[in-house]
């Protein structure tokens, strides 16, 4: 087996090498760390679905619940083929790591479904979405564990998610689910607050990093779905700030050193599904694009984009983690020892769970906040997070995603501690 073969296969080992490195720096053994290294409870469910040519598909569906010391369980579902138990482990660990990084009072967990749905009808995800619930719901709730969109699963499948949920317990459960719709309890700006929490967080950085630096930074960005598009939108407005000179969705990967036209190019995408076939730059390879000339490269797919094979080969000086795990550890060790910035998806991407919890706290008040509230909250969250992490890399000399490890891990512990095992 290759290195990258090797990387592709463990994610959740990737996971917990990153666990135990900050457990070493804490110095934590013994039962914390081994409560920390399996999760609590994995649920496993068939997801019988009808299809509209009338035969009934079965869908392999997963709940994983890693820690709840801190709060209930929370995490996104995941819709896409290549979920498995291994990879949802992993996210679900993440997920706890997440919520103490930016200290939200919750736990960790993830869900997902085996499925493509771009072979799917709207009628058949809203079944399997409905489908989901029914089996799922006996561990989760408003209290236990609260779901929310991952990759492949928006807010019109929170939505179903929640009509379901509430169907099933008699009553409106609008807290039970995060990342719906406004017009269903969602909360204002949850859909763009993943990517908006990535550039509060690159704003501060870049104030240190490219002191002095000729703007606009050149942006490379792999995966253009609800993060990488969104953050797309962002930086195309602000102000010549930013250029993004490099986008990727799965079928394609194009390059414009003039920058791009990206509400148009978003337009596309939305209509049509992908950015293939429009003329407006030169197409080039996914790897060619992690290997651009760019002051920043920010990864939005996938897990283990850049592996120890093609890490040598990256060229830009930071490196803004939307993606969960997209960089394996063999990657990343090349890549410090090149002095390149990582700012780990466990801060850069956290906006997203941030908001989340900004949405369960009005869903169970009852009162909504507008923008402004949201924003002000969620910057605050964000920069105090990235000053949190940057000075405990500082007190132990380390880089951003071992200190973020060491500030989440020590919160963990102390609850667990607490709560006894
Ligand atoms: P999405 O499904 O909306 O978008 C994924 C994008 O990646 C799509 O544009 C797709 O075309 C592209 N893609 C898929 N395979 C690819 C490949 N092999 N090469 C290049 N591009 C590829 O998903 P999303 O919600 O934007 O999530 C993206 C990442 O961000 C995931 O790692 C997810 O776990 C993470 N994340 C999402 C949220 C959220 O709020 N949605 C929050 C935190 C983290």
């Amino acid at each position: 087996m290759t290195i990258k073969e090797m990387e592709k296969e463990s994610p959740l080992q990737n996971a917990l090498r990153q666990l135990e490195r900050a457990c070493d720096i804490l110095q934590v053994e013994g039962d914390v760390l081994n409560i920390l290294r399996e999760p609590r409870k994995i649920t496993l469910a068939s997801i019988p679905v009808r299809m509209d040519n009338g035969e009934t598909k079965v869908f392999q569906g997963y709940r994983v619940q890693h820690n709840n010391a801190r709060g209930p369980y929370k995490g996104g579902i995941r819709f896409h083929p290549k979920v498995d138990l291994d990879e949802v482990k992993a996210l679900a660990f993440w997920m706890s790591v997440k919520t103490g990084v930016l200290d939200v009072p919750y736990g960790g967990a993830k869900g997902g479904v085996t499925v493509d749905t771009k072979e799917l009808s709207r009628g058949e995800l809203e079944r399997l979405s409905r489908g989901f619930v029914r089996q799922f719901y006996p561990v989760i709730g408003p209290d236990q564990d609260i779901p929310a969109p991952d990759v492949y699963t928006n807010p019109q499948v929170m939505a179903w998610m929640s009509d379901e949920y509430s169907s099933l317990a008699g009553k409106k459960e609008p807290a039970a689910f995060t990342g719906k719709p406004v017009e269903v309890g969602g909360s204002i700006d949850r859909d763009t607050s993943t990517p908006q929490g990535g550039v509060y967080v690159l704003e501060e950085v870049i104030k240190h990093r490219f002191k002095g630096k000729k703007k606009p930074y050149t942006v490379a960005i792999h995966g253009i779905g609800n993060v990488g598009g969104g953050v797309a939108e962002m930086l195309h407005y602000t102000n010549n700030d930013f250029k993004v000179v490099a986008l990727s969705d799965s079928q394609t990967a194009i390059y414009n050193a003039e920058g791009f036209d990206i509400p148009f190019l978003m337009a596309q995408k939305h209509e049509n599904g992908t950015i293939k076939g429009f003329d407006c730059g030169k197409e080039i390879s996914h790897e060619d694009l992690l290997a651009l000339d760019v002051d920043i490269l920010i990864p939005a797919a996938l897990e283990n984009t850049i592996m120890a094979e093609n890490a040598g080969d990256i060229k830009a000086k930071l490196i803004l983690e939307l993606a969960n795990g997209p960089i394996t550890p063999e990657a990343e060790r090349i890549l410090l020892d090149k002095d390149t910035l990582i700012i780990p998806d466990i801060l850069a991407n956290a906006g997203g769970v941030t908001v989340s919890y900004f949405e369960w706290c009005q869903n169970k008040s009852g009162y909504y906040w507008d923008s402004e509230e949201v924003q002000e909250k969620l910057s605050k969250k964000m920069k105090a997070a990235y000053q949190n992490v940057l000075e405990l890399s500082k007190t132990y000399k380390t880089d951003l995603r071992t200190a973020a490890y060491i500030l989440a891990v020590s919160k963990i512990v102390k609850a667990q501690e607490s709560l006894g095992t």
